[in-house]
């Protein structure tokens, strides 16, 4: 008997040893429904489980077979980190589940579903399972910011089809981006296209000035250049002087001059260039169209005030342009035309009072101000010499005279430079 006894203790330890799964694997038993058994004393479930294995299997396979019976679940978001899957309820854990893991629930026991692997029946909690499938939780949201390629991208930023993949295109300093996702040293732009990253930056920068620059050209006879707007004179430049303008401030244009940062006044700068030669001095004053100009506008008088800069005559004190000649007459003096020409507007005007302006067949177009009335009408064709109003003190004036005043290419010039014109 001693022996025997020694030989029970020796399976036991062999039981042990084994563990359960092992030794019902070698019972040819399904371990679900064998630990099912085992738990039998112990869990609070154990009544409503199978009794035995051979029922539970039984069981299993009726609720089973009946397909409709069966259900697409879901694990549950919560059930974090996984849901453990059971041998039975409170049962081995066997498996875990990710949440959003399809299960194929065939029954359910007290608190637990009963779920088919395709290789056994397992027991999930019920409460981490769903019948709805759990959205795919998604990346957070990249949100997208406009940027700017940085001034040192020179002379451009490429653009390619991916990191470090084809060129596609190439964006200049201070382009406007918009970066709608990251990856790794890259910034990936609307439409897909790849920047490296180092390249853009949130901050706008300074306009560059090379974009905005143009070229302007000297109008005036001489123009006072100066070191700020309405600063000392630095230099003077002549009619048709090529000045390359950066920015308009005030009245006033910011210009590069061999790096220097000086001012011109914004009247007599012209974006197009001056006729070679210019009309100082009288030689080819008139060279666009025919007709020429001849005389004064009124006779006798005297002149009041010249074209260019000059006290404000309301008194405010500050200095301001004066775009035209001012003929000190009297009231009911006959204006006349200096040359042929269309009126192409006879009436009031606010500053001007009365005023007509002709279209001068010559290209430059003449407004004659403050007049009493006008004596021509808009679209009526004019000659040298025909009177176009009477002198008076209407809109903005201080007396009887005549503001007279020329224009080319919608700038003001000075009368006295234009050939034909007499003060
Ligand atoms: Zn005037």
């Amino acid at each position: 008997m001693k022996h025997q006894k020694n030989s029970f203790l020796f399976i036991c330890a062999v039981m042990f040893l084994f563990g359960s799964a092992t030794l019902f694997a070698l019972l040819n038993i399904e371990p679900a429904h064998a630990t099912a058994l085992s738990n039998l004393d112990s869990s609070a479930e154990a009544a409503a489980a199978p009794a035995t294995a051979n029922t539970a299997v039984k069981a299993a396979k009726t609720t089973n077979v009946p397909a409709p019976k069966s259900w697409k679940g879901y694990v549950t978001a919560d059930a974090k980190p996984f849901l453990n899957v059971r041998t039975a309820a409170w049962g081995k854990i066997v498996d875990a589940l990710k949440p959003g893991a399809a299960v194929t629930v065939v029954d359910a026991s007290g608190d637990w579903y009963i779920i088919d692997t395709g290789s056994a029946l397992r027991y999930v909690y019920k409460k981490y399972i769903s019948k709805k499938k759990p959205e795919a939780p998604k990346p957070p949201a990249y949100a997208v910011w406009t940027g700017y390629v940085t001034a040192d991208a020179k002379p451009y930023l490429n653009v390619r089809n991916k990191a470090w993949g084809t060129i596609t295109g190439q964006l200049k300093p201070g382009a406007a981006v918009k970066v709608i996702n990251k990856s790794g040293d890259w910034y990936i732009l609307e439409g897909n296209k790849y920047v490296y990253a180092r390249f853009i930056t949130k901050s706008k920068p300074a306009a560059p000035a090379a974009s905005t620059s143009w070229t302007g050209y000297v109008t005036a006879d001489v123009l006072n250049v100066r070191s700020a707007p309405w600063g000392n004179k630095v230099t003077t430049y002549s009619r048709g002087t090529a000045v390359k303008v950066m920015a308009k401030e005030g009245d006033w244009y910011r210009i590069d001059a061999s790096g220097k940062k000086l001012y011109v006044h914004s009247s007599y700068i012209s974006r197009t260039k001056p006729a070679a030669g210019g009309s100082s001095g009288g030689s080819s004053g008139g060279s666009s169209g025919g007709g020429s100009f001849g005389g004064r506008p009124v006779a006798g008088g005297r002149i009041s005030s010249y074209y260019g800069y000059r006290k404000d005559p309301f008194g405010s004190g500050a200095t301001k342009f004066h775009s035209g000649v001012d003929y000190a007459v009297g009231g009911g003096t006959s204006v006349k035309s200096l040359g042929p020409g269309k009126v192409v507007y006879a009436g009031w005007g606010t500053g001007y009072g009365n005023y007509v302006k002709i279209q001068h067949d010559n290209g430059y177009v003449s407004y004659s101000a403050h007049l009493r009335s006008c004596s021509v009408k808009t679209g009526q064709r004019v000659g040298q010499g025909t009177e176009v109003g009477k002198v008076n003190s209407t809109g903005s004036s201080t007396g009887n005279h005549l503001h007279f005043e020329l224009r080319k290419n919608g700038q003001s010039v000075n009368p006295a430079s234009i050939k034909g014109v007499l003060l």
